[in-house]
């Protein structure tokens, strides 16, 4: 049975895609199988895992209105070594017609059930916001992977996440819950990052994640080749810390 882990914060460019791309990455070097979902209508994880977004003939947007399947709209990645559900812009339509229909925001839980046993991992990368597609991710989760850069107002942003996992918790998935807060774009020279590292591990305990991404700036430059940075440089200290997150993840979920 696949677990399936939203990738979450309603902050742009807090390191979101980054993550998703190079865990499933990490993951399947690890020989994990890997669907990489694509929730957010810039396609950066599309892109970013080596699938040409424009070319999509069928995406995200086509499972979610049910006019196709996960495994007819999926493609494979040679070179990131995962499945992909991509996206493009056709997908903000989405968010307006979805308003529309029935079982609105269990679109997605209801189209992976269908490939369940094909991954042991399902990766969603959520758009920045709390909007009706992250409803959708949030809904078929069995938990909430949360990147977080140790700034000062980072606690501040994490409340309303917190509140609105505990609402889909307590109304539309019982399972759901906050696996844990990863440390991105960690720089140790700064000591305002390290007094926040300690305050996120005073507030939040065991559900801070051990590994620290560290800032990287082969992360950076992988997107533009169409690949994770765990891909394409893989003795990069970022491409490390991921892989060593994929490890992470794989002990945590025995113990889920
Ligand atoms: P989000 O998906 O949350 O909007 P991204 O993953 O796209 O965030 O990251 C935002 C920017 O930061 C991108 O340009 C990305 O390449 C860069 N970035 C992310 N993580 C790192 C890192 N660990 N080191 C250096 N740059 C990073
Ligand atoms: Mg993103």
């Amino acid at each position: 049975m696949a677990k399936i882990f939203c990738i979450a914060n309603q902050k742009g460019g807090v390191g979101k895609t980054t993550t998703t791309v190079n865990l499933a990455a990490g993951l399947a070097k690890v020989g994990q199988r890997v669907l990489v979902v694509d929730l957010d209508p810039q396609g950066n994880a599309t892109m970013g895992s080596g699938i040409d977004k424009r070319a999509l003939e069928l995406s995200i947007y086509d499972v979610l209105l049910e006019s196709s399947s996960v495994q007819e709209a999926k493609q494979h990645s040679e070179k990131a070594g995962y499945d992909v559900l991509g996206a493009n812009r056709e997908l903000a339509g989405a968010e307006v017609e979805l308003v529309e229909l029935e079982r609105r925001e269990r679109r997605l839980k209801a189209a992976l059930a269908s490939v369940d046993k094909d991954y042991d991992f399902v990766l969603i990368d959520c758009p920045p916001s709390l909007s009706m597609l992250t409803l959708n991710g949030l809904c078929c989760a069995h938990g909430v992977i949360v990147p977080m850069q140790c700034e000062y107002f980072a606690l501040e942003g994490l409340s309303d996440l917190v509140n609105t996992i505990k609402q889909v918790h307590a109304n539309l998935n019982a399972d759901l819950q906050i696996i844990g807060l990863l440390r991105v774009m960690f720089d140790p020279r700064i000591t305002l990052q390290n007094q926040v590292s300690d305050q996120l591990k005073a507030h939040f305990g065991d559900k801070v994640f051990d590994t620290v991404i560290p800032r990287n700036v082969r992360l950076a430059e992988a997107p533009s080749y169409g690949l994770p940075g765990v891909v394409f440089d893989p003795s990069s200290k970022g491409a490390q810390a991921f892989v060593e997150f994929a490890r992470e993840m794989v002990r945590r979920i025995e113990t889920m």
